[in-house]
Order: structure tokens, then C-alpha cells, then sequence
């Protein structure tokens, strides 16, 4: 899968993939990340690549044709018009989900606005997903962009090896994922959970599927519907309830 990150900051993105788990599927030709710099497409002798808002305001608004002709250069290496996530708190919240649907794509266009923003006509022409990361506001679309390449390249098969499965993790279903613990047995007077040590494939499987319901219960409870639960779950559910009930009350 090809990513393109339409950017006023290339460098700031190449640097961040180059590490780890994302440099290892770009070695291998699994993923491709390509920073596109949009002031290489502004026809303006200084090479200016905002404005001032009309209708006054603070504060400046990138212009709208480098970041088409960003695109169209885009799309004619690809060979076709992919989607383009626009980053900008506006859009919808990001979500496993919507990983999961954009690790299908052949190539991706990322889109960071800088300043306040980028003009409207533009997005309106070429953005397919508006896409947050959240409720809060950062200064570019940079990191944003990276979140979601990150989140949709473990997605895209053969990126993850076979020790980093995505299975069982965090989202993949209704729970989050429950604590993990390794070497040494014992940490500042804390032992690890015996019946991770004890060679007990269902009790371990039972246990934790008990601490992914606390957890969840505990942090995320919008993400619990108790209809789609199994009938396991739903009686770890209805036990942890009482006993959370049960020590708020006694609060
Ligand atoms: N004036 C804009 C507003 O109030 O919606 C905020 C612009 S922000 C300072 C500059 C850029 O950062 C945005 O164009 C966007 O690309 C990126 N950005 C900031 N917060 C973001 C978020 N929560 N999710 C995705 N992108 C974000």
C-alpha cells in the first residue's frame, strides 16, 4: 500500500516512519510513504503558500491551487484519483474501524493543513474522508497523518509478523485489551498474576477475558453492549456490575 502525505513539513514525516515496525514493511515493499511538499506546487515567486482569510479573522488560510496541483501530480503517478483523508478536528473521529476499511486501499492520500486551515473549495473537490484524531486542536496535520499511517499500515497483511498479531488486541472487538507481564516475576514487591504462570491454557484464557471486561468497564463502559455479549461474557458483566455497585455504594 502507497501512502501519499500532502505536507508542508515532508521531512517531518519520513523521519518518523523510518523506525521499527513501519521502517521494516517499507524495507520489505509491503507499504510506501511518500511526503509530497506542496510548496513545490505554488506558482508564487516567494513561494508562498497562504493568504488571509476573507471575511478577515486571525491567523492564515493555506491556498487551494498548490494543494490541487499537489494532487493531480498524485494521481498521475498512481494512475487514478485515491481517496484523500483530509486531517482537521472537523472531520469524523478516527477509529479501528476505519483502519481496518483503509488498509484495503492501494494508495492513500494524506492531507495536513497548517495554520487554520485550508481553503474549503479545494477540500470540497478532492477530500473523500474528513478524518479527526481527536477533540483536541494541534498546530498541523502532520501527526495526525501519522496516526492514522500507523494505525492503517499494521493493518495491511504481512506488516505485523507473526509475534506482533493484531488479534486479540485493543478494539478488535467490543473489549479492550487486558494488562500484560513479563520477566522479572517479581517487581517492586509485586508478583506476577500466578495464573499466568501456572500453565493453565483456560484458566489464562478466563482470567483474562475477565480483566479485559474490568477494564473496559472501568475506562471505556460506552464501548459495552451487553446484547452483543456472549453468554460468558455477559455473566463476567453482570458479576463485575454488583461488585462495582457494590463498592461505589460503600464509598
Ligand atoms: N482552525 C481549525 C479549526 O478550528 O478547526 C484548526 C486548524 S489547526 C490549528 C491546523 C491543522 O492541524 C488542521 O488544518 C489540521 O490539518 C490539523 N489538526 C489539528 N487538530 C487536529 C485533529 N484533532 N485531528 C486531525 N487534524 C488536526
Amino acid at each position: 500500500m502507497e501512502f501519499y502525505v500532502m505536507t508542508l513539513f515532508p521531512q517531518m514525516i519520513q523521519q518518523a516512519v523510518s523506525f521499527s515496525i513501519l521502517d521494516r514493511a517499507q524495507k520489505q515493499g509491503r507499504i510506501g510513504v511518500h511526503g509530497v511538499d506542496i510548496r513545490e506546487y505554488t506558482q508564487d515567486k516567494h513561494r508562498h503558500v497562504d493568504d488571509a482569510p476573507y471575511g478577515g479573522g486571525a491567523g492564515m488560510v493555506m491556498q487551494a491551487p498548490p494543494v490541487y496541483e499537489a494532487y493531480a501530480d498524485i494521481c498521475k503517478t498512481v494512475g487514478t484519483r485515491p481517496r484523500v483523508a483530509y486531517m482537521t478536528p472537523t472531520g469524523t473521529p478516527f477509529t479501528q474501524k476505519k483502519a481496518k476499511e483503509l488498509a484495503k486501499e492501494e494508495a492513500l492520500v494524506l492531507l495536513c493543513g497548517h495554520y487554520e486551515g485550508i481553503d474549503q473549495r479545494v477540500i470540497d473537490e478532492i477530500v473523500t474522508d474528513p478524518i479527526s484524531i481527536g477533540d483536541y486542536v494541534l498546530t498541523g496535520g502532520e501527526l495526525p497523518a501519522l496516526v492514522v499511517i500507523d494505525a492503517v499500515a499494521r493493518m495491511v497483511e504481512g506488516v505485523l509478523g507473526n509475534e506482533e498479531s493484531a488479534g486479540e488486541e485493543s478494539f478488535s472487538g467490543m473489549l479492550l485489551e487486558y494488562p500484560q507481564y513479563t520477566r522479572p516475576a517479581t517487581f517492586h514487591e509485586q508478583d506476577v498474576p500466578e495464573v499466568l504462570m501456572e500453565g493453565n491454557h483456560e484458566a489464562i484464557r478466563r482470567w483474562r477475558l475477565e480483566r479485559s471486561m474490568e477494564i473496559t468497564m472501568r475506562n471505556r463502559p460506552d464501548l459495552l453492549i451487553p446484547e452483543k455479549m456472549s453468554r460468558e461474557e455477559r455473566g463476567i458483566y453482570e458479576r463485575l456490575r454488583e461488585k462495582f455497585l457494590e463498592k461505589s455504594l460503600a464509598r
